[in-house]
Parts: C-alpha cells; structure tokens; sequence
C-alpha cells in the first residue's frame, strides 16, 4: 500500500481537489491520503494557514478577528460549493473554528496550535466527504483517535515513538483513509502542531507506521530541481537522489520537502515519491537510499539566507582543554541552536540562524565569551547565506571542492567560510547574501552547464 500526501495548492479549490480524487482512484494500493490546509490558488492568495494564524493573533489582543474568520470560511465554501457539497459541511467547520476561538487562551501558543491544526482537520473532514459523495468508501481519521502522539511543544511538535505501534491498527479499517497532516495530540490529550509546513512529517510518520511500500509526497512542481529556479532558469530536473541528499538540500532552502519529513521514511526504508497534481504523469522525483552515481559529482546546489556567524579567537585555543564545550556551553544557556562550527587551531566560527537573537542578547554572548573565555577578540557577522554543494559522488570524485571554489572566485564572490560535512555528501560555503545569487549560479554553470568530468 502507498501513503499518499497533498500539499495545499494541490488542495486549494474544488477543481484541485477533483484532481486529487482521480489520482487516488487510479490505484488501489493509495489507502491512505494526508492533507494540507488549502494552500494558494494564485500567488497573490492566502494560505488558510496564514489568515488562521492572524484570526488567531486578533483574537488573542481582544481585537475583532471576524474579517479572517470570514475569509477562512469563506475558502472552505466556495470550495463546498464548487463540489457541490451543500451546506452541513460548512456550518460543521464553522462551529468547530468558534469553538477554537472560544477556547482556553491562558495559554497563547497552544491557542494558536488548535488554530492552525483546525485548517489541515476540517479539510480532512471536507475531502472526506467529497470523496463520499463520489461514492468512494473513504472516512475523515482522527489523528487523536488514531493514536498520533507528539511531544508538547507548541510549533514545534516531535513524533513519539509509541505512535507507530499504535497506527498501525489503521491497516484494519475499511476504504480510503483521509488523514489531516500538520498536527497531532499529546500525552494529555492536546493538539500541537509540527513547524511549517508539517504535512509532510504526518506523512512520512504514518508511511513507517503502516510499512507502506511507498510515500508519495504530490506537490505543484514536475520533479525537485537541482538549484532554485527563481535563480537558474529552466534548472535540470533530478530524477532519484539519495535520503541524505535530499535532507541537505532540504535545509537549506529546498522547501520541495520539509527538511524532517525524511527521518521516518528514511528509518524504515521506505522510498519516497515527488510528483505533480498537475502532471501526473511526469515522472517526478524518487527519494531512496542508494543511487548510482552517473551523473557528477554535484546533484544540487541549495542556499539559503538569514545566517550570522560568532566568530571567536584565541591565541592556543587548540591547547585549551573543553573550549568548545564551553562555547557551546554559553550559547545554550541562550537557547540556541546552531548549524556549523567551522574551525582553525586558535580560531572558530559558529554559524546560527539570526532570527534567534536579538542586539541585547548579542552583547550579553559576546560579553560572556570574553569574561569567561578570555577570548582575544570577539566578532559577529550578519546577514549570510550559506550555499550547499550536495551530491554522494563527491566522495568518489576528486577535486570538487577546487571546481567549486574557482568557480566562485571567477564570478568574484569572496568565501567567508568552508565547512565539508564529514559524511562527504556536501560542501558548504558562506558567503555575503548580497552575493548569493551569483554566487549559486556559478556553480550551477561549473557542475551542471560546463562539460563535467
Ligand atoms: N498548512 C500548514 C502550513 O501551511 C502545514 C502544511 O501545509 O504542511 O504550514
């Protein structure tokens, strides 16, 4: 059996959704179907989402949140009606939306968790009954029921591993599943959401559960590319790559996949599947964990921006036993995550993401390195974009790294940073922001464009 996900363009509208229908239809073995919240219909339209969170967001400063509860009810009736659905559908979605705003708020971001979670359950509950009345056995599962345990934190929420014994008991039900992604329940019974986008974890999460034989993730694009075809026009489209490929692209800013949807998949072998709703038949993207390598060294070229660096010297920092730890140590106490830790012998840089910080916490880490590190200087920089280089051949290839940097050098980009993952699927470079593009678009030509080796 295969797990079959949407993403919200492909659930934006009735016409979508009737396209969605007929790619479940064609095979039996597409049991079970995650949803998404629908998504945009144009770019310039809302992601239900979005005007969930801002309903939410009015509601919690006792302002009037009628005009986003409007517009939200208003995406699920015109689809409602474009279907044919008739109206108990939408006065249940309705009564179910005041009753989540009506709830508890003691707690804001929980609020907001049984907010968002409201946009991907009720279109579960919508899809559900489309596909009913198109005389389909199919039934809206609740997550809660199902047995769809995450940790307690709001946004943020992790799968745990108990949920996959308990899922599996979905194999008994009759007809097509309809699963709402995004959102699952705690110990204590509460919903809480994964981060952005996290239709893509339920997914993976339920394909490991019921040892599917394929996850099939149905997004708005023929296949992943390998570079951001706003920055390379008409990019080469990849047709397999590897689990950890993809997962290094996907962090830094292929946005194709969530970048923790793999891990389930991944764990349990299970390949997944990139396609397009609106192409069916293009053969889309297979994520499985061995490739053969014909293709180069380089599969894809990921950036992403919004990047600082803490730069921090000392003289014999090599000598010095447990810096590092202590570094760390600091950066913890702070709360902060951090993606790299380029080092020299008295030097290292840690690379975060700056949204995590702010000025007045900034001064106090510097402060704290130079007082209990004794660090010789302190410095941080702002406003970096990393660039991947990813690709499983680099490991049998020689001389990548020299193609890459020259390559950069020729288009005049200075590197402030190298890091090569010691798993040898990627490269890393730092580099202003303002020269990110360029930057992606000389190595797109060096590995890609230009005869390769
Ligand atoms: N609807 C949620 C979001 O916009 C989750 C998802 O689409 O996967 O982030």
């Amino acid at each position: 059996m295969k797990v079959v996900k949407f993403g919200g363009s492909s659930l934006a509208s009735g016409k979508q959704i009737e396209k969605v229908f007929q790619i479940v239809i064609a095979e039996a073995e597409r049991k079970v179907v995650v949803v998404s919240a629908p998504g945009k219909r144009f770019s310039e339209d809302h992601k239900v989402t979005d005007l969930l969170i801002e309903c939410g967001e009015l509601s919690l400063l006792n302002l009037d949140p009628k005009e986003k509860f409007d517009a939200v009810i208003e995406r699920y009736s015109s689809i409602a009606e474009e279907l044919a659905l008739g109206d108990e559908i939408i006065h249940e979605i309705q009564n179910d939306l005041i009753e989540r705003l009506n709830g508890n708020k003691s707690k804001p971001d929980r609020f907001m968790d049984r907010l968002k979670a409201s946009g991907e359950d009720n279109n579960a509950k919508l899809v559900a009954t489309y596909f009913r009345k198109r005389g389909v056995d199919a039934s809206y599962i609740d997550p809660k029921e199902a047995g769809l345990l995450v940790s307690d934190e709001p946004g943020n929420a992790q799968v745990l591993t108990e949920s996959y014994n308990r899922l599996f008991s979905l194999h008994e039900r009759p007809g097509i599943l309809i699963f709402p992604g995004f959102f699952g329940y705690s110990r204590e019974g509460e919903v809480f959401t994964f981060s952005r986008s996290g239709s893509d974890i339920t997914g993976s999460i339920l394909a490991n559960a019921l040892k599917a034989d394929l996850y099939e993730n149905f997004t708005d694009v023929d296949a992943v590319y390998s570079v951001n075809p706003n920055i390379v026009t008409k990019p080469k489209e990849i047709k397999e790559l590897t689990y950890r490929e993809m997962r290094e692209l996907s962090y830094a800013g292929f946005t194709v996949l969530h970048d923790e949807a793999l891990v389930p998949a991944f764990r349990a072998g299970i390949p997944v599947h990139i396609k397009n709703t609106n192409n069916p038949a293009a053969p889309g993207t297979r994520i499985v964990s061995d490739r053969k390598y014909t293709n180069g060294p380089v599969i894809g070229i990921a950036s992403d921006q919004g990047f600082c660096s803490i730069y921090v010297s000392k003289y014999l920092m090599n000598r010095e036993v447990g810096f590092g730890r202590k570094l760390l140590g600091i950066l913890e106490d702070f709360g902060l995550s951090y993606e790299h830790t380029p080092s020299g012998i008295d030097d290292v840089s840690v690379i975060l993401r700056e949204s995590q910080m702010d000025p007045i916490m900034e001064r106090e880490i510097k402060g704290r390195i130079m007082t209990e590190l004794h660090a010789d200087e302190v410095k941080i920089e702002h406003s970096l974009a990393l660039i991947m280089v990813v690709g499983e051949g680099m490991r049998h290839n020689v001389g990548t790294m020299a193609r890459a940097s020259k390559a950069l050098a020729k288009a005049h980009v200075n590197i402030e940073m190298i890091n090569q993952g010691s798993s040898e699927v990627s490269m890393m470079f730092g580099v202003k922001q303002v020269d990110e593009k360029r930057a992606v678009a000389a190595l797109y030509e060096e590995f890609f464009v230009a005869v390769t080796v």
